[in-house]
């Protein structure tokens, strides 16, 4: 199948409902597909969809940002973290291949806690989805493995 860039706006909401992020009233997220670049359940449900279509969709934790592992969480010394330091700061890790995201959940004098779980891990998920546009991607947008435009990457 060739691939798309759909642009969408989302609600994501907890297993309780409660707003974790939106899109609405800013731009749609415009994304290619078939490149591993959102939840692949989210992408087979948009795919699924016409312009103007709304529909949601739930996630197991599983099915989102898989489950919270205990293994994730760790501690370094306070002089190997900036100096400028708050409870909630992300930090990007190089873990081998993959690049994780580092959460400070507390640290004093000598002691920063991390933890690596993805801020979503172990939850279950609830996307509200409105595709807004869909469109085949560009021998451009291809090559580079994402989409390009309002919405996308803005890099050229
Ligand atoms: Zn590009």
């Amino acid at each position: 199948m060739s691939q798309k860039v759909i642009s969408f706006h989302y609600t994501l909401k907890d297993d309780k409902g409660a707003v974790i992020e939106s899109s609405k009233g800013g731009e749609a997220m415009a994304v290619l597909t078939g490149s591993d670049s959102i939840l692949p359940k989210v992408e087979k449900t948009l795919l699924a969809m016409g312009i103007g279509d709304k529909k949601s969709v739930k996630l197991s934790a599983d099915e989102a940002y898989g489950p919270y592992d205990e293994r994730l969480v760790g501690q370094a010394g306070r002089n190997e973290l900036p100096e400028q330091l708050e409870v909630g700061m992300q930090f990007t890790a190089q873990q081998g291949a993959h690049m994780s995201i580092v959460t400070v959940t507390a640290f004093d004098d000598n002691v920063v806690h991390l933890d690596a779980n993805h801020p979503l891990a172990g939850k279950a998920l609830e996307f509200d989805l409105e595709v807004t546009g869909s469109r085949d991607a560009t021998a451009e947008e291809l090559s580079h493995g994402h989409a390009h435009g309002p919405g996308g990457h803005h890099h050229h």
